[in-house]
């Protein structure tokens, strides 16, 4: 420490080192209130708007008449849609893996400046001595510690943050990382200054308090290193264990570290919101499974089936457990000690059902309640899409390559179920619901297909014209959801304009799942996994969808999907508020975007009566 440092220094720098972080906070809290207000506002604002479409049916009719007509009461929505584009359609893509969208820029590299604002401001000494280095290098090292509560919970499952705002926990997961790498960044800032600004610090390195920090430093860079996406994709489990081992030793640490400093209070609430997530799973999981903890006969009836529907795809089908409901497009996680490497790996999947009351008939209710029946189950059938936890997965290098294994003998797993998790989207005020997916991304747009029937037949949609597109590799994909789809053209009422459009881009002939694609890198999953020409493979007996391309608005196609032409098509056609859904690939993820920037989405469509568009982009955690 510079000899000149006085007691007035000292007096402020101890206040700043308290005030500051506060501060940070309450700047943190204001942003999530704001945003907040937002997606609670939007939610109310779709409920009175659904109660007034219904009133006011009539007058629509009329003014969609002139809807070609600029209208400046219209400008609030042409700003709404200005600012949907801006934010989550421009995007800024790094490399062929990595796409952020401009909330996810503007917001880290606001958290990046507001941070280091507060590192940096009044760090002049009473003696005059700009940027002094005893003014900055703790307080840096506050300001990061400070952030770890939030952080932490940005991590977990169950946080207060994802109810605030109604972001899912899975899109905030972004936000996870983004600030514990700047406050990583941060914290080796303030490790840099402490050895520069304390000349006598290798004397003190026997000291428990810097050994401990050191030791924390040590585990949060690891830490930092394995959770890099290609080593997080490459070595899913390594990432997972070493980030927990890594988490914990570097709160311990830091606890200790601050503890001398008096700010360690900024630590200890990481661990009440990683207990508090714990606790709320660990009910969760007792109480959906609890079957399997000796509280009620009936051991193994939440025994799941596993069906091979093709080369890469997976299907699981279990009894819903008790109490366990869901609503469309929400993701539970599946744990399977048989077949994990560790007993305890959880991984999500989307619930490719539907908990529906409507939907459901006898017979179906019968199937989902009798092992009997599911063995005797046709394989690749679409069969109970409801009132049946059903997940279609994706076949990757781990758990789910040995999930493959046992679904290739048709074999049954135990599996406890975590969840549900995630937002349910609410389509009930638009006008017109256009839902997109490739491969197995229907596990998510089946279900929000299924519910948007549903609650037209109950009076709870406005929807009119509803629009489901699929892109699969090969015609015998119709089999795992056909029932479910004619059932659902066949309970859809006049109202409601139905149009499935499947792209076959694989074999046109109904007999095969050939699965691999030469040049169509958007289809199947949304990690872009490619089958090699020896996955090809002709399974299933003899297949006839003709009942349901015998339906009205039922078509299927050759060939890719030209997204672009048919989202703009869409648009033309549409009037009020448009909702497009989409669960595939990065390269869907991508097209979609592109169709719905500027003009389609732009001020000039909006006040001449264009349809509002919102867009919806589920990922599996990738795109
Ligand atoms: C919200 C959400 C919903 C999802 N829904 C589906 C779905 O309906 N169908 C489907 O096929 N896939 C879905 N996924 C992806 C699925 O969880 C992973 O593909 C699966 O866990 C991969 O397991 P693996 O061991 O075979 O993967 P690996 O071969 O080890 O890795 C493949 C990829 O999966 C990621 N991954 C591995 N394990 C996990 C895990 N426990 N949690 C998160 N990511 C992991 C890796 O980072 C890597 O990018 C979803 C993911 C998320 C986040």
């Amino acid at each position: 420490m510079s000899s000149d440092f006085s007691d007035a220094d000292i007096t402020a720098l101890v206040h700043e080192n308290d005030t500051y972080p506060e501060q940070v906070w309450y700047t943190i809290a204001a942003f999530l209130f704001v945003v907040g207000c937002f997606q609670w506002g939007s939610l109310i604002h779709s409920k009175f708007a659904r109660r007034r479409h219904h009133e006011s049916d009539e007058e629509t009719a009329t003014t969609n008449a002139i809807q070609y007509k600029v209208s400046l009461r219209r400008i609030p929505l042409a700003i709404i849609n200005f600012y949907r584009v801006v934010a989550f359609r421009w995007t800024l893509e790094i490399g062929q893996s990595y796409t952020l969208n401009m909330a996810e820029v503007f917001v880290t590299v606001a958290y990046i400046v507001l941070m280091l604002i507060y590192c940096f401001i009044n760090t002049t000494s009473v003696e005059g001595q700009k940027l002094d280095i005893v003014y900055w290098s703790n307080r840096v090292g506050m300001l990061a510690s400070s952030q770890f509560p939030i952080i932490t919970a940005l991590g977990t499952k169950n946080n207060l943050v994802s109810l605030v705002t109604g972001i899912s926990y899975d899109s905030l997961n972004y936000i996870h990382r983004m600030m514990a790498r700047t406050c990583f960044m941060l914290l080796w800032v303030h490790a840099a200054g402490e050895v520069v600004c304390f000349p006598s610090f290798r004397e003190t390195l026997n000291e428990d308090w810097l050994r401990v920090g050191i030791t924390a430093m040590v585990a949060f860079s690891i830490l930092i290193i394995v959770s890099l996406r290609p080593i997080r994709t490459e070595v899913y489990e390594i990432f997972f264990y070493t980030h927990f081992l890594g988490a914990l030793i570097f709160l311990v640490g830091g606890y200790y570290h601050t503890k001398g400093a008096f700010g360690s209070y900024w630590i200890w609430p990481s661990f009440v919101f990683w207990a508090l997530d714990r606790f709320i799973r660990v009910v969760r999981l007792v109480v959906f499974n609890h079957s399997y903890f000796g509280f009620k006969s009936g051991s193994g009836t939440m025994d799941a089936v596993t069906e091979l529907l093709s080369e890469d795809v997976v299907r699981l089908r279990l009894r819903r457990p008790p109490h366990f409901h869901w609503s469309a497009g929400q993701t539970a996680y599946l744990i399977m000690p048989s077949v994990s490497t560790l007993p305890f790996e959880a991984h999500p999947f989307t619930i490719a059902s539907f908990d529906s009351s409507l939907l459901s008939t006898v017979t179906t209710e019968d199937q989902s309640g009798s092992d009997e029946n599911h063995e005797t189950q046709d394989l690749g059938s679409s069969a109970p899409f409801w009132k049946e936890l059903v997940f279609l997965v994706n076949v990757h290098g781990g758990f789910t390559k040995k999930l493959k294994e046992v679904a290739a003998r048709k074999g049954k797993v135990k599996v406890f179920v975590d969840g549900p998790y995630g937002p349910s989207p609410d389509l009930g005020s638009y006008d017109t619901s256009v839902l997109v997916a490739g491969g197995s991304g229907i596990s998510y747009t089946l279900p929000v297909f299924l519910s948007v029937i549903e609650r037209v037949r109950k009076g709870k949609s406005n929807c009119k014209r509803v629009v489901f597109i699929w892109s699969i590799r090969g015609a015998g994909y119709v089999r795992w959801i056909e029932e479910a789809l004619i059932k659902a053209v066949q309970l859809a009422p006049p109202s409601l304009t139905v149009s499935i459009r499947i792209f076959n881009t694989g074999s046109p002939s109904m007999v095969e799942n050939a699965l691999p694609m030469e040049e169509d890198s958007s289809l199947s999953n949304p990690t872009e996994k490619k089958d090699t020409p020896e996955q090809v493979v002709t399974r299933e007996g003899s297949f006839t969808s003709s009942s349901l391309f015998s339906l009205r608005g039922v078509k299927m196609e050759s060939g890719r999907s030209d997204l672009d032409a048919l989202l703009k098509e869409e648009v033309s056609v549409a009037s009020g508020s448009m909702s497009v859904s989409v669960c595939g690939s990065q390269g869907i993820a991508r097209a979609v975007r592109h169709a719905l920037r500027f003009p389609v989405s732009g001020p000039s469509s909006i006040l001449s009566g264009g349809p509002s568009v919102t867009l919806h982009v589920e990922s599996f955690g990738y795109a």
